[in-house]
């Protein structure tokens, strides 16, 4: 079986222990064994980040682009074998793995020409014969903490503004997902980055994680992934004065109307819902569904959701793939469970399937009949489960979409340019959808929600600069 180590001040370094990465589609198949690191490789990768980060902090606009453009050009090339390898590892469909690897390229390629666009301000003082300048400068050195769900490009969106802003990195991905993280790193050990500038520390989020988060020498940790954790994160860090920045959980709305064309809006439904076998944070979990069309909605909705075709995330045939371990799998089943005996109506799905291959397979579940204050309607599920919610009118289904400790994604499906306004305006989302499902977002704008979903500045697009830089304010006086 191979191994692959992390990579620490430009070495591939061994590690004590190793973790078998296992394919959820197919539980016999082991892809590799990967590193897992201790306390002490991990304070390694942190001195060496802080050892490049003055040299690299003052590396040119040119040189970060040759390497982010580098990078983005051999992620573009092997698109189709890293897509594959995301699908055995994470268990998306093969379009949507090679969609997300080519998701990562073009991040890349969109820094690339950030770094070249950096610029600050000049302007008058209110002193005479003095100039104001406002500058960026780098924050120094980033940890960076990755889940499961997107194992390249959630990677990709903070390692790229880190770099092209001038930022050293220690990367530690989630432990159910390393192959496509090493392979990042792989691809950038070669793409000419001064040694300790990108460092790559694979081992659990206890260990690795914590001593991130707790040292001295980290100046800022990019976050994602669950509520608990991120909460947790954001104590440690921000008491030593470090800046933090969490993208967590939702709990996202979708509203149909009675004015809805009904195929966009089942469309909506079954993608946003559905898709990447629900393990979205941006997954469309709350259906807001009002008087007019609700029937007709869960009828439709009910015969795609049931036709929905679970299998191998590389079965060319598969829309749904495999949830990505068996701890998910059972806390999904729960969750509809949960929603049963709380009064929901299970209309398709919601079982786990026992296919040819032994995997974490599970028919996509719908359940109606929900009320707002219900479990499976508060709780993020992170899986193929969707609930349906009758309103009475719009007023009504604004108020229960917005009535969440969540605020990253939400979603109108209407003809009404009134509402669809009204929604724009007055959802409490950090981004809001029309006739779109509610995950699904391009990579050159920002990114990320509000109240318990996100917290600190927002990722991708210019807007990452925020916290990538730190602004500095210098005055000169030219003399008399
Ligand atoms: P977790 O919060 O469990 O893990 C996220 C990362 O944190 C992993 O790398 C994990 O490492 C690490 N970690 C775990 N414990 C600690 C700790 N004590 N200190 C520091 N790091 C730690 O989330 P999942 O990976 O399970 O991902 C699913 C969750 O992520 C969902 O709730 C989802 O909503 C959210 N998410 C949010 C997104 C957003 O942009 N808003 C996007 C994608 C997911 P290890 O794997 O080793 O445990």
């Amino acid at each position: 079986m191979t191994k692959f180590n992390n990579f620490i001040n430009g070495e591939w370094i061994p590690a004590d222990r190793y973790i078998p990465n296992i394919n959820p589609s197919d539980i016999s198949d082991v892809i590799g064994e990967y590193a897992s690191a201790d306390e002490v490789a991990t304070r390694e990768a942190i001195a060496a980040a802080r050892a490049a980060a003055e040299s690299w902090a003052h590396s040119t606009p040119q040189e970060r682009f040759n390497i982010l453009d580098f990078i983005a050009t051999e992620i573009f090339a092997r698109a189709d074998e890293l897509g594959e390898l995301l699908s055995r590892e994470e268990g998306k469909t093969l379009p949507e793995g090679k969609g997300e690897v080519l998701r990562a390229g073009q991040i890349f390629k969109f820094f690339a020409g950030e770094a070249l666009r950096l610029s600050g301000e000049t302007g008058a003082s209110v002193r005479p014969g003095v100039d104001v300048e406002i500058t960026r400068e780098p924050v120094g050195v980033i940890g960076m903490i990755t889940p499961w769900n997107f194992p390249i490009a959630i990677p990709a969106w903070k390692i790229a503004p880190a770099l092209a802003y001038g930022n050293t990195v220690i990367f530690k991905p989630a432990e159910l997902v390393p192959a496509s993280a090493w392979s990042l790193v792989e691809i950038i050990s070669r793409s000419g980055l001064p040694r300790g500038v990108v460092n790559l520390v694979m081992g659990p989020g206890r260990v690795v994680g914590e001593t991130l988060v707790s040292s001295e020498q980290v100046d800022g940790i990019s976050f994602t992934g669950s509520v608990a954790i991120g909460h947790r994160i954001r104590a440690t860090a921000a008491a030593r004065g470090a800046r933090v920045q969490l993208e967590m959980g939702g709990k996202n709305p979708l509203v149909v109307l009675d004015d809805a064309d009904l195929d966009v809006a089942v469309n909506c439904a079954l993608q946003g819902a559905f898709y990447s076998t629900g393990q979205r944070c941006t997954a469309s979990s709350r259906l807001i569904v009002t008087e007019g069309i609700y029937e007709a909605f869960v009828e439709k909705l009910t015969a795609a959701t049931a036709a929905l075709k679970v299998g191998d995330a590389r079965d060319a045939t598969t829309q749904i793939g495999p949830v990505i371990d068996e701890k998910q799998l059972q806390s999904n089943l729960e969750y509809v469970e949960s929603a049963i005996r709380e009064g929901g109506t299970l209309v398709c799905g919601g079982q786990r399937l026992d296919l040819e291959k032994r995997g974490y397979y599970m028919q996509p579940a719908l359940i109606t009949d929900t009320t707002p204050d219900m479990r499976i309607n508060r709780e993020e599920v992170f899986g193929p489960v969707a609930s349906v919610i009758r309103a009475a009118d719009y007023d009504e289904a604004l108020t229960v979409a917005n009535d969440t400790e969540f605020g990253l994604s939400s979603g109108i499906c209407t003809t009404s340019l009134k509402y669809a306004r009204d929604f724009k305006r007055k959802s409490q989302a950090g981004m809001v959808m029309v006739n779109l499902p509610t995950a699904g977002v391009d990579y050159h704008v920002p990114f990320g929600g509000r109240k318990g979903s996100s917290y600190g500045p927002r990722e991708q697009g210019a807007y990452a600069r925020e916290f990538y830089t730190i602004v500095k304010t210098s005055y000169v006086w030219a003399g008399e």
